[in-house]
């Protein structure tokens, strides 16, 4: 497609390459995670620093075209990409600069956690990321952010002492606890709302190896009261540890997989894993030992392969009663069963992340026990309408013991889900920030926080 004069004199303002329909690397450049997003953008503007990020934004205004932003690429419903709108592609600057003695990262905003996690891996450091390497930092963070650290660390978005950020009528600013602290509140939760992040700084901690991961596998007829064991365990489990529960079909055949991911030092564990051993007879039993960048890859290309065909349904408990296991167990169906069902999970919460006061930041519900997900796969597009209906129905059978979701488990919810995620006090504050810092709603295709004058569009 031929270049018009405004987009060459874009162009000439930029550090970084404008795309469109056409270009050699426009079509990688619109591909997302989830498959089923096939959106056409009228432009991608490749950014290679903040100046870059400001020129396009501006450009987006002038032309009044919708505004994505992409880091990993993660968002289920695939916000980032925008049909014949403007992408901010932030994937060129995935720089990741670590200060061993202060143990501080400074992460470019469109890195990945692989990056975070591989920089600070030789001086034994890291901190909260998510649980798959090819999750961007950017999206992940900005809604909260979940890993294997966060019941010892805190969330992610905990672990941020500094953004640098674009703001909608194109200022670069910083945000932290002394500058913009109103900014800096609302960044950690508040998702993409507020400005375009070009840089996170966080704190470190030190990790030692190996990690190790502790899982029984029941079969489904036979999970319920290994269930019950399992919770309790939950109940108590020492911060290292992060248990965990998995329902999906092993070879047609469905199974429950009960246990934890211990990282940290091994004080409690053997303690822990006794009392694993000890909520029923298991078909197998599995401990695996990794180092941490292992684990923390270890999804990346079996489970959670990009290029397939998803959908998501997410929420939270602050209690996980009986019924809610059987309703977990029964995955939306009569008896548990059947071809096409989603997988499913639950992670605990608590530690850390608890610690933290509500009002602290723009995450909400850190009194979370458990976070349910359930995920379907597919790659045949004639499958749709049936699995994300199965999808559909799960969370459905989980709706009655939800207390809240997490915003970056949303999908297509729309403004009934960010008042899920929020709640109406933190919303009011949430939308006061939105009214100061985006009030024309420039950055609103993401779970958007309509600012008092626009409606939301998500
Ligand atoms: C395979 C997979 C595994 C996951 N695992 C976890 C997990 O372990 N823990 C967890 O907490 N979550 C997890 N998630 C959810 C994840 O946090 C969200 O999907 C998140 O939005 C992904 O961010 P991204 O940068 O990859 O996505 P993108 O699609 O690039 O971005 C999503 C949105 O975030 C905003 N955004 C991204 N970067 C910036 C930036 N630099 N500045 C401003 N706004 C920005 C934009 O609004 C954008 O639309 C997972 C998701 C997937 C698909």
């Amino acid at each position: 497609m031929s270049r018009s004069p405004e987009v060459t004199t874009l162009q000439d303002q930029l550090g970084g390459v404008v795309l469109v329909e056409g270009d050699e690397d426009y079509d990688r450049a619109r591909r997302v995670w989830n498959a089923m997003v096939d959106r056409r953008p009228r432009l991608i503007v490749r950014c290679t620093g903040p100046d870059d990020v400001v020129s396009a934004i501006r450009y987006a205004r002038e032309h009044d075209l919708e505004l994505g932003i992409r880091c990993g690429g993660h968002s289920i419903v695939g916000h980032a990409i925008p049909d014949d709108g403007l992408v901010v592609d932030l994937t060129p600057m995935n720089q990741v600069t670590v200060d061993p003695a202060r143990r501080r990262a400074w992460v470019e905003g469109g890195a990945l956690l692989g990056a975070l996690d591989q920089a600070g891996e030789p001086h034994g450091l890291a901190t909260t990321a998510g649980n798959v390497s090819h999750t961007g930092v950017g999206g992940l963070t900005l809604g909260g952010g979940m890993g294997w650290l966060a019941r010892q660390h805190g969330l992610t978005c905990d672990n941020v002492l500094s953004f640098e950020v674009v703001t909608a009528d194109g200022r670069i600013v910083r945000a932290s606890e002394t500058e913009h602290p109103d900014l800096y509140w609302g960044l950690r939760g508040g998702g993409g709302n507020f400005g375009v992040v070009t840089t996170f700084e966080f704190q470190l901690h030190p990790i030692v190896d190996p990690t190790v991961q502790a899982l029984l596998t029941f079969p489904l007829d036979r999970a319920a009261d290994a269930f019950r064991g399992w919770r309790e365990l939950a109940l108590t489990a020492p911060r290292q540890a992060t248990p965990t529960a998995w329902l999906g079909d092993v070879d047609g055949v469905p199974q429950v997989v009960l246990g934890f991911v211990w990282v940290g030092p091994l004080t409690g564990y053997d303690e822990l894993l006794a009392s694993l051993r000890s909520i029923g007879r298991p078909l197998a039993e599995q401990v695996r030992r990794s180092s941490y960048l292992e684990l923390q890859q270890q999804d990346d290309y079996d489970l959670e392969a990009p290029a397939q065909r998803r959908y998501w349904k997410g929420q939270y408990c602050t209690e996980l009663p009986d019924d809610a296991i059987a309703a977990f167990l029964g995955r939306g169906t009569a008896d548990g069963t059947g071809a096409g069902l989603p997988y499913a999970s639950f992670q605990v919460y608590g530690g850390a992340i608890a610690d933290v006061p509500d009002e602290a930041t723009a995450f909400s519900q850190r009194d979370t026990f458990v976070e349910f997900v359930a995920a379907a796969r597919w790659t045949d597009p004639a499958e749709d309408e049936e699995r994300i209906a199965a999808a559909r129905r799960y969370g459905a059978a989980m709706a009655p013991f939800a207390s809240g979701v997490y915003v970056n488990a949303l999908t297509d919810e729309g403004a009934a889900g960010v008042q899920q995620a929020y709640g109406s006090a933190k919303l009011v504050r949430l939308q006061a920030l939105k009214d100061t810092w985006d009030p024309d709603n420039v950055f609103h295709l993401n779970h958007n926080i309509a600012p008092t004058s626009a409606a939301a569009v998500s």
